[in-house]
């Protein structure tokens, strides 16, 4: 970390003055506050609407409107093939072939289909090892699968937790649960990036004890994907789901996504639900008997691209392959240890910095932890245009997100805190 860190205006509108990324800004619209761009920290919660949605979106329009049924095949986008317009750009985003991945259905619904593959309890290897305190969709999904199959949750889930006192959970842990969980581990299922720390997991690491303990591992990248670069199948891992909405920019409820191995997805033996689209794609349109699975991740899906909820995704994934993952990773890092440093010379308001201070264990999202006054804190924010996320019971969230977040943005925030008596 740069030693010459300053807290001053000037100083920060130096460092946008040296940052490639700068202009990427401009593609996007910013909620105002007395007419003035927000600073917005938000975007681990909803990204920002990237401009080019309102014209493509458009464009979708007005070929329903021209060709009906024929825009399946004439559409300037044929919706009949829309979702094949994802994978590359998606592929290079977890690190992935662009056969491992589609975007398909929504997160929550992506999880309960890829643990429908891949929790398939047999005998005495029947357990479930996931975080305490996850995002409760994903308590409720794991929960209720293995309600499914007649376990009790008490029983079949294994919670890891920080160790006492600490905020952060050790890899090391994780590996242990795993170890003595043994041969009665069927699946390892945790947040790549925990929504609530900012925590990133060591994927790879994780995995490889998975599978040397029988199990499978999959991951929920909510608030991995769009922030940190992954290398899923270089790391072996075997499934992972997103949403789009958050660091992708995508829009609310926008088409999520996911990744499954290309050993399993070459596999008909791996257990998938079938719908027509996931269906060969040769066979699909002859209305036969028998399900017959793509040999790609494309077979999880199951009814035909929801179109009009895919046109912001196809707008912000074209953002970040102009940006480029390496260049967007390298500001995220300059910019969130910049933030990081700013919060550390407030020292007048009671709060930790719960986030892993190591920049290889977090994106960019950096959690406050208050000991009181931190809804105070929120609110003095909001009241100054800048927009952070609070989480009960008292912790702010903020992102300086690498495509449209600034220096100068990092240094209102700071200067907002100092204000405050
Ligand atoms: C945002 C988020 C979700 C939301 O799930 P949806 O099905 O998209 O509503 C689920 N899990 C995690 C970890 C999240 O961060």
């Amino acid at each position: 970390m740069p030693t010459s860190y300053e807290a001053s205006l000037s100083y920060a509108q130096s460092q946008d003055e040296i940052d490639i990324l700068f202009p990427f800004r401009e593609r996007f619209h910013f909620p105002k506050h007395e007419g003035k761009d927000v600073a917005y920290f938000c975007g681990n919660s909803l990204g920002l609407q990237p401009k080019s949605v309102g014209y493509l979106m458009q464009q979708e329009l007005d070929d329903w409107a021209k060709y009906g049924v024929e825009g399946h095949f004439e559409a300037r986008n044929p919706w009949f093939s829309y979702h094949h317009l994802f994978s590359e750009r998606l592929a290079k985003i977890v690190g992935a072939k662009k056969e491992e991945v589609v975007a398909t259905n929504t997160l929550t619904v992506n999880l309960h289909l890829l643990m429908l593959s891949f929790y398939r309890p047999q005998g005495k290897r029947y357990k479930i090892l996931m975080e305490a305190g996850a995002f409760p969709s994903d308590q409720y999904a794991v929960e209720t699968q293995v309600r499914m199959y007649g376990f009790d949750p008490e029983d079949a889930i294994i919670e890891i937790s920080p160790k006492e006192g600490a905020y952060i959970t050790e890899e090391e842990d994780i590996i242990q649960k795993i170890e003595e969980a043994g041969e009665s581990l069927a699946l390892v299922m945790i947040g790549g990036v925990n929504y609530y720390t900012g925590q990133f997991f060591d994927l790879k690491r994780i995995t490889e004890a998975a599978h040397k303990a029988g199990a499978y591992a999959g991951f929920d990248l909510a608030h991995a994907v769009g922030n940190i670069p992954l290398q899923l199948h270089d790391w072996t891992v075997d499934f992972a789901c997103w949403c789009s909405y958050k660091y992708m920019n995508s829009g609310p409820g926008g088409i999520g996504g996911l990744y499954v191995h290309e050993h399993h997805c070459s596999n008909p033996k791996i257990f998938r639900l079938g719908g027509w689209w996931g269906n060969d794609e040769k066979t699909r349109f002859k209305m036969e008997k028998g399900f017959i699975p793509q040999n790609n991740a494309g077979s999880w899906q199951m009814s035909n691209a929801p179109v009009f909820n895919m046109v912001a995704h196809n707008a912000a994934l074209d953002i970040f392959d102009k940006a480029g993952i390496a260049a967007l990773r390298e500001k995220s890092e300059r910019m969130t240890g910049y933030m990081e440093w700013l919060l550390k010379q407030v020292k007048h308001l009671p709060f930790t910095i719960i986030t892993p201070a190591d920049p290889k264990r977090r994106g960019c999202q950096l959690s406050m932890l208050f000991g009181d006054r931190g809804r105070e804190v929120f609110d003095k924010l909001t009241n100054a245009g800048v927009v952070a996320d609070w989480r009960e019971p008292n912790v702010i969230r903020i992102a300086p997100v690498p495509l449209y977040n600034t220096f100068e943005d990092c240094y209102r925030l700071y200067e907002v805190l100092m204000s405050i008596e």
